[in-house]
Formats: C-alpha cells, structure tokens, sequence
C-alpha cells in the first residue's frame, strides 16, 4: 500500500531549475526542499550558476581596481577599492586544497544521499580567494588522509545540473590521467569509479588460518543467528548486496537479501562491492556488537570498494545492534 504523505504530492514541486528572463537579462530559479518550500532566486549570481550548470564552466569575480579574483563571485563591488564595480572571468577547473577537509559518514536526511562526503574548502587556479566543495575519492571509501591541505584537486561536473552548489564536487587530481585533468567541464561519468586499488593482504601464518577457521565458524553462528531473528532482519528489509570479503586468512561472500543474510565459503562471479579486513576478528567484533563496524571502517582497519556502500555498513551495525537488543527482552 502506498503511503500517503502529510504535504499532498501536488504541493511538492519537482526537484529542478528554470530560468527567466527580466530585462533581457536571464535569471536561475530553482527548486529546494527544506520541509517547507520557496522560490528562491539566484538573482546577480545567477551567471555564476547558470555557467556551471549550462556550461560546465567556473566563474569568479575579478575588481576591475585591484584585480582580486573571488571564486564564487559573491560580490559585485569591491569593499577594499571604495566598492569599483568587479567583472565575471573565467577560472581554472584544477586547485589546491586551502585546508584539510572534514568527513561526513553520518549526515542529515536532506544531505544522506551524499555521505560519505568531504567538505572543504579550494583556490581554484587563477583564483585568489577558496571555494566550499564537496569532495570524493575514485579509490573506494573516502578516509582522513586522502585529501589534505595542498592537496591538488580536479573540479568535476555531475552528469545532472540543476544550478546549485551540489551541481560540482572535487576528487584529487592524483587519481586522475593528465587528459582528464586538463579538460574542463569533465563529468563524473567520465571518471573510472570502479576499479579502486585494493589494500594488500600480508601472507597469512599457520596460526593466522587457524585464528580465520575459528572466527569464520563463530561468524557463521551469528550471521544464523541473525537471519531467524525478526528484528535484526528489519535492519536490512529492502535492502540487497553482495559482498566479497577478503581477509588475511581466506575469503568469503555476505549476502543481503531483503531480510535475509548468508555467509557462504564463496569467491562470487559477481558483487556489488568488495570489502578487506586484514584480520577477520574485526568484523566479527563489529557483527557481534562490541564495536561498530562503521568505525572500523573510518579507522582504515575495514576498506570498502565503494565509498557509497558506507550505507551498507551502517546497515550491518544497525543488525548487530538489533540482535542484541531483542535478546535483552
Ligand atoms: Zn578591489
């Protein structure tokens, strides 16, 4: 049955942009969600916008004075020089990270759908002031020490603009070929998010394999334990993955299935992301609630494929949590 929302869907607008013309000069309207809705225009800015979103170019404001570049053009005027009027140029799409950026795993509803994010802040070349941006990484979970202060760093475009800030994020110029780091207005689908350099595995000991066989069968009771448990399976309704992990003693697959989870001795012809855990006692800690898993993750013990499948571990931690709640009943 499909829910009914308190706000009727005809007074929930579309996600999206449109421009209007005033006195020959356009102007971007765009639509944002904030559980209460307004139009909002981006009135002298809206070049600014309209040149990421149509363009794929970066605007700032140089003073037609003193020449200081501001990227965003956020003034008009120039306060230092008895406010002379500035003028729109175009600025480079490579910067360097003026600050170290925080990460965020665990955002707000309006900002989930983004997390794992950096934010931080970039002096885009030819540009004297920095720029707020989000930021990625192409080598699987975005984790301190990926991006710092000096870092250099590529400007990349989402395939969907609206006009709005989320319309461009950054990755680290690094991970890119130097063709891709030249053009400009390059897209995030023309970056190889799928083949992110695994962390290596030491050679594992016989007492490493042993330790794996041990905690392996333990895992297996628990996960057993978790798919006949009502509750911990609600952690994971609707929810589907296949996950590879590999570990210094052996590998094995996690199965979601929407409720369900399995744990079989298996190397999958396919997956949906691949998870390395140098020592499987991790994981088994974080699956039997003494730790979450998520924070094993941010402590570089856990790496994962995909930085977006931070989902997926939440989703684990929540289980764990879940079975051992009921039991406390
Ligand atoms: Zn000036």
């Amino acid at each position: 049955m499909k829910r009914k929302k308190v706000i009727d869907e005809i007074y929930i607008p579309d996600v999206g942009s449109q421009v209007e013309t005033i006195d020959g000069k356009e102007y971007l309207i765009t639509n944002d969600a904030m559980y209460t809705f307004f139009r909002r225009t981006k009135g002298e800015f809206s070049a600014f916008f309209l040149a990421l979103k149509n363009e794929k170019r970066l605007l700032g404001c140089r003073c037609t004075k003193c020449g200081i570049v501001r990227v965003p053009p956020f003034l008009t005027h120039c306060p230092d020089c008895n406010f002379a009027p500035t003028e729109m140029i175009e600025v480079e799409q490579v910067g360097i990270m003026n600050s170290t950026p925080p990460i965020t795993y665990f955002a707000t509803s309006l900002f989930q759908h983004m997390a794992p994010y950096g934010r931080g802040r970039v002096i885009f070349g030819g540009a004297d002031t920095a720029m707020s941006i989000n930021l990625y990484t192409t080598t699987g979970i975005l984790v301190p020490g990926i991006i710092k202060k000096g870092t250099e760093v590529k400007l990349i475009f989402r395939d969907e603009r609206i006009g709005e800030m989320i319309d461009v994020f950054c990755v680290p110029a690094a991970e890119l070929t130097q063709e891709k780091i030249k053009k400009n207005g390059l897209q995030e689908s023309e970056i190889d998010w799928e083949t992110p350099q695994e962390p290596s595995l030491p050679v594992a000991s016989e007492e490493d394999s042993n330790q794996y066989r041990k905690a392996l069968d333990e895992m297996k009771g628990l996960i057993e334990d978790m798919n006949r448990n009502e509750s911990a399976r609600k952690a994971i309704a609707g929810w589907k993955r296949d996950i590879q992990v590999k570990t210094r003693g052996g590998q094995f697959a996690i199965m979601i299935d929407d409720g369900d989870i399995k744990l079989t001795e298996s190397v999958l012809s396919s997956h949906d992301f691949i998870m390395v855990c140098d020592d499987i006692s991790t994981l088994f800690d974080g699956l039997a609630y003494r730790g979450a898993i998520t924070d094993s993750v941010i402590n570089k013990k856990i790496w994962i494929s995909k930085n977006m499948e931070f989902n997926t571990i939440f989703k684990l931690d929540r289980m764990a949590r879940f079975l051992v709640r009921s039991k406390k009943v």
